[in-house]
């Protein structure tokens, strides 16, 4: 085996699918080759990183009710999986009456182009009805993504949740309980 094909051989390791001569072929070149060796662990730290990813769901950690705005905090991914969830606790909260949401997505590492589509979807409809969707918490990645498709000035650029609902606490000037009281 060159170094070129045990280098082609690294996922069929990592998932499993290689023969027993070609894995006895591959542990005996890594224990000669400095650069295949250290570049099979970058991979399997790689693929590592790769199925944690994968794995993860987009948990709705909290909603709740702060004068009117729906706060949901979400971990996990936005990927084609995770928007799913995410869609679903949107639609609980509008069921129950919400229009303005505040979403933390300080736990979220990855959004997927379709949950940029869902994310621009929900906004415009809730803009629709007079509400809103603002996102808290962006990471340098997200926060880029959400700028090259030009949705970081709509739903970004908020530094925390209070930032984020500032000029919608002060709406409604019937309620006198006041955003500062317990
Ligand atoms: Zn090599």
């Amino acid at each position: 085996m060159d170094c070129f094909a045990v280098r082609n051989s690294f996922e069929s390791f990592n998932d499993n699918t290689l023969s027993g001569r070609a894995r006895d072929e591959l542990q005996r070149h890594l224990r000669t080759c400095e650069s295949c060796s250290s570049e099979f662990y970058e991979t399997l730290q790689f693929y590592d990183l790769l199925s944690e990813i994968r794995s993860a769901r987009v948990s709705i950690v909290d909603c709740q009710r702060e004068e009117g705005v729906a706060i949901l905090r979400v971990s996990g991914d936005l990927d084609d999986n995770g928007v799913d969830s995410f869609r679903t606790a949107l639609y609980h909260c509008r069921k129950n009456g919400y229009i303005k949401f505040v979403v933390d997505v300080t736990e979220v590492r990855f959004i997927s182009y379709m949950g940029v589509g869902v994310l621009a979807e929900r906004l415009f409809a809730l803009k629709g009805l007079g509400g809103d969707l603002r996102l808290v918490g962006l990471n340098l990645y997200t926060e880029r993504l959400l700028r090259m498709v030009g949705l970081s000035e709509l739903i970004g650029g908020f530094e925390d949740e209070e930032d984020a609902t500032e000029d919608w606490l002060g709406e409604d000037e019937s309620n006198s309980a006041g955003f500062n009281s317990a």
